[in-house]
């Protein structure tokens, strides 16, 4: 597996949210976590990334325990986190939201590093190319969050966590992030993908994870999660 998370306690204010998780993904996979609103997808994504600090519990990526280093370490290390909100910078454009992505490291080696991630996600992406140097302030929300999975993309990770990226879009740009999420797994890269979207995040995911009150109540392969009768009561909106 790339990264294991055994036992997560985690919470805020020495309150527990989430209690005994374990939850692992391997090289490769899109996996997605399904849960309503307040469930605790939130909180785990962040306890990954290193923004909040287990209470118990270990996390282990690429055969290293990871969850007592600092974010930017966790960067260094492979794993990005894109925010739920996307957090774009409307009054920047494209290339100077992107030269904020990986920005770990503030030397004139890392600042030719990032120029050169930049021009290998304009060749590879091409929303990106074609809108680089533009003002993002007038993107649509799909487009902010197609640019903001794409800052995550600067530190070239092989672990990226999208937390809701399709929080208040139109059916159409579910589906156009959607693919993108579907071609990172095929550039490489493996995904955590936390969403409401139940349906359509499990139909491109290998494997996912329910999590209700801060527990896993139920996991398994996507495609028997779609056909679950519990799922599709609680989470497709299926009768
Ligand atoms: P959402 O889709 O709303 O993000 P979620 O499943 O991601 O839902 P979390 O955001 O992880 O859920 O929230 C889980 C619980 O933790 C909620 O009860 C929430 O109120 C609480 N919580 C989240 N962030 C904080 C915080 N910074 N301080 C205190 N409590 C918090």
């Amino acid at each position: 597996m790339l990264i294991e998370c055994r036992s997560i306690t985690a919470g805020y204010n020495g309150s527990p949210v989430l209690e005994n998780i374990d939850i692992s993904i391997g090289e490769g996979e899109i996996v997605t976590l399904v849960g309503a609103n307040g469930a605790g997808k939130s909180t785990l994504v962040n306890t990954i990334s290193g923004l909040l600090r287990p209470m118990a519990g270990e996390i282990h990526f690429d055969g290293k325990r990871i969850d007592q280093l600092s974010p930017a370490d966790r960067v260094r290390m492979g794993i990005a986190h894109v925010p739920e909100g996307r957090q774009v910078f409307a009054g920047m454009t494209v290339a100077e939201n992107l030269s904020l992505g990986a920005h770990t490291q503030t030397s004139r080696a890392a600042a030719d590093l990032r120029s050169e991630r930049m021009r290998e996600l304009c060749d590879q992406y091409p929303f990106l190319h074609e809108r680089i140097n533009d003002v993002v302030g007038n993107f649509s929300g799909g487009q902010q969050q197609m640019l903001a999975i794409a800052r995550g993309l600067m530190s070239n990770p092989r672990l990226i966590m999208l937390d809701e990226p399709s929080l208040g879009l139109s059916p159409l740009m579910v589906q156009e992030v959607l693919n993108l999420v579907t071609q990172l797994r095929e550039r490489g890269h493996s995904i955590l993908l936390s969403e409401q979207n139940a349906r359509a995040a499990l139909a491109i995911a290998d494997r996912g994870y329910v999590i209700e009150n801060g527990r896993v109540t139920l996991s398994g392969k996507a495609a028997d999660l779609l056909d679950s009768r519990e799922i599709a009561e609680r989470y497709l909106g299926v009768g």
